[in-house]
């Protein structure tokens, strides 16, 4: 057996295309395009890549794109005083601060300071008590995207047996909200779970979100499961997952690649929560079904 391999980068650009029809409609009505404001601290060679991509991914999308870098030596005030800067300025719809964020700033005290109705990762704790609660907010973008490919690839989920590996607040914990609110069984599993081969082979979908090279492998899963790879690992062989790819598309139903996969649909899903939050500021309904 042969799985599907599910096109992210394809869905990405779909969803993108369809976003930039919505941001064309939003700034003839509201009279301005959506602003998201990006703020990198420091030199991080990575940080500095996506920060790239997602400033012009923002304006190939007809959004208006503000960075701002700061020294990796700057005064925590000075980044609090910044985000207060973008929490009170009208043209912006989304504030970003890029992580990590170097070892002197708390990085927590960061993130509760930008507005919650302008946190577009989602990562404030106001967004995650929303998700939870099932009250519209904004849902991170990685687990966002994840569930947009899963419901693209499965239909329904309804009743499906779900593991999510993983139980950051940035990836882990959100999929499991967002499949628990898709009516999926949910099954989190992490670093000190028993026996994970077995847990994973009963799941009907398994989210591998770890950070370790190929771990998951292609007999830990049950034949057909669809496999979301959210891991991205650089090693000498190159950019590999979470998972043991070639293994898992000997049994899987379907399967996320690395490069191509969940990462494309991270940024797409930056984009919409933009775009989303910039119509709910100014009263600009949507046709959110086509986000
Ligand atoms: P974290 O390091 O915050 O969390 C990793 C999770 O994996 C933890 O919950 C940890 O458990 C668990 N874990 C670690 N080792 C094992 C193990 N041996 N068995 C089972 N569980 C284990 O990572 P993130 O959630 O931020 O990211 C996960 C991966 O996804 C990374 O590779 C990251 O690069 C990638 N990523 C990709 C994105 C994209 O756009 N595609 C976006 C964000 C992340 P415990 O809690 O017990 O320590």
């Amino acid at each position: 057996m042969t799985a599907t391999i599910i096109d992210g980068k394809a869905f990405a650009a779909g969803l993108r295309t369809r976003i930039a029809a919505q941001v064309a409609t939003f700034t003839e009505s509201a009279g301005r395009a959506p602003g998201l404001a990006v703020v990198l601290v420091g030199e991080d060679a990575a940080s500095a890549v996506y920060v790239r991509n997602k400033g012009k991914a923002t304006q190939g999308a007809g959004m208006i794109s503000i960075e701002h870098r700061l020294a990796a030596d700057v005064a925590q005030d000075e980044l609090l005083a910044l985000v207060d800067t973008l929490n009170a300025d009208s043209a912006i719809d989304g504030i970003l601060v890029q992580l990590p964020l170097p070892g002197h700033i708390d990085e927590r005290a960061v993130t509760t300071r930008i507005d919650p109705d302008k946190d577009v990762d989602g990562f404030h704790p106001v967004n995650a008590g929303r998700l939870a609660t099932g009250i519209a907010g904004f849902v991170p973008c990685t687990p966002l995207g994840c569930v947009m490919l899963l419901k693209d690839t499965l239909g329904d989920l309804t009743g499906l047996d779900a593991v999510v590996i993983g139980r950051s607040n940035i990836v882990g914990k959100p999929m499991a909200q967002l499949l628990i609110a898709e009516s999926c069984t949910v099954t989190v599993a992490h670093s000190r779970t028993r026996d994970l081969s077995t847990v994973v082979k009963r799941a009907d979908i398994v989210i591998a979100a770890v950070g370790r090279p190929e771990m998951v492998k292609g007999d830990w899963l049950k034949p057909g499961a669809t496999v979301i790879d959210v891991g991205i690992n650089r090693t000498e062989a190159g950019l590999v997952g979470d998972v043991d790819f070639a293994g898992a598309m000997s049994v899987a139903g379907a399967v996320t690649p690395v490069p191509g996969g969940v990462g494309p649909m991270t940024i797409a899903c930056l984009l919409r929560n933009t775009l989303v939050s910039a119509a709910r500021r100014e009263g600009v309904v949507l046709d959110e079904a086509a986000l």
